[in-house]
């Protein structure tokens, strides 16, 4: 059965562009660093970024956790959200790899009061650990974090000498939304990671970007984390479609998803949130029973949901068209009038 995912942008399957450049792809052994399409992927990505190198790695949170651990010594603290992802769905890789302390400062849709944030920063003293990281996430949720406050916290940080990880896995999605360039955006950071295989349709893969000095050692830790891998270019061939194509349409997934947010609003007690419809997703609550039992019923009819937890939240991607995200809201429509 070929159901309507709505689930995240990481289910899209690789285009047709991406199979035809897997075959084509020239692959060597990127632990030795001579596979060609993943050098041409890497080279590609630092200059997209406007930075001197990256990183293939496996995923997301494989890029995250190297990031924290290439910039921290163990025992050192990283500022960061109290809703970040690095902290909330990272399967507490941080305490584990890097060793480090995370301190969670609380923010709204990823973005603190700068004053709490410089309050936060520490030197090491007796009985405290030096800040050694200030961690923010571009897009966060559905929200976006614009321009004018990234610079705000890199200012802040280089300030105390400190360096700034931009958790960036849908950073083209924010690009998007802010009608800006992600080098803008890059701009205010010292190490960025971009996910392929969200809503650029790659199978496997992100990409850590950085200076030259910050890829190196993190080309070294990544091989210590299990992440030295072979003909990657098989993979990077795909990434490479994703960087040159996939990432000029996404404006047609936030527009889907605005239009699945104007469908599901005209449902009787359905409360979108406003805050987090910038990019491809749309979060909404009921103030109805029933709505634990919607993913199920779901399914049922061919829609697969993330189950209710505390809140719904759709996402729209390459594989979902139109036809198909009316269909979904009118399921959902329908089991509420029932
Ligand atoms: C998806 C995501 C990641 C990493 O995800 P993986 O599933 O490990 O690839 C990291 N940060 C954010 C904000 C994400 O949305």
């Amino acid at each position: 059965m070929n159901y309507i995912d709505l689930r995240s942008d990481t289910v899209t399957k690789p285009t047709k562009a991406m199979y035809e450049a897997i075959l084509n792809a020239e692959v060597g052994d990127d632990v030795f660093a001579d596979d060609p399409t993943t050098v041409k992927l890497e080279a590609l990505c630092a200059a997209k970024f406007g930075k001197e190198a990256s990183l293939f790695v496996p995923s997301g949170t494989f890029s995250n956790q190297l990031a924290l651990f290439t910039h921290c010594r163990q025992g050192e603290e990283v500022i960061l959200d109290h809703n970040a992802h690095i902290v909330q769905h990272e399967s507490g890789a941080s305490a584990v790899i890097a060793g480090v302390q995370l301190f969670m400062l609380p923010g709204k849709n990823g973005m603190w009061d700068l004053n709490d944030l410089e309050r936060a920063i520490k030197v090491n003293t007796v009985s405290t650990t030096r800040t050694a990281l200030i961690c923010i996430e571009n897009a966060f949720g559905g929200s976006v974090m614009p321009l004018a406050y990234m610079n705000e916290v890199y200012k802040i940080a280089k300030r105390h000498n400190l360096p700034v990880h931009l958790d960036g896995a849908r950073i083209f999605n924010a690009a998007e939304a802010l009608s800006v360039d992600v080098k803008e955006l890059a701009k205010n950071a010292d190490s960025i990671s971009v996910c392929l295989s969200k809503g650029l349709a790659s199978p496997i893969g992100t990409m850590l970007v950085g200076s030259k000095a910050f890829i190196e050692q993190a080309r070294q830790k990544r091989k210590l984390m299990g992440g030295g891998m072979r003909q990657t270019g098989i993979l990077a061939a795909c990434g490479i479609v994703s960087l040159e194509q996939m990432s000029l349409r996404l404006k047609e997934d936030h527009e889907n998803a605005r239009y699945l947010a104007s469908l599901l609003n005209k449902i009787q007690g359905i409360k979108i949130d406003e805050s987090q419809s910038a990019i491809n997703m749309v979060f909404f609550d009921i103030d109805d029973d029933r709505k634990h039992h919607l993913d199920r019923f779901l399914f049922d009819h061919g829609v697969k949901i993330l189950p209710y937890e505390g809140v719904f939240r759709f996402v729209t991607h390459n594989d979902l068209d139109r036809e198909q995200i009316r269909k979904a809201a009118q399921l959902v429509g329908e089991f509420f009038q029932k």
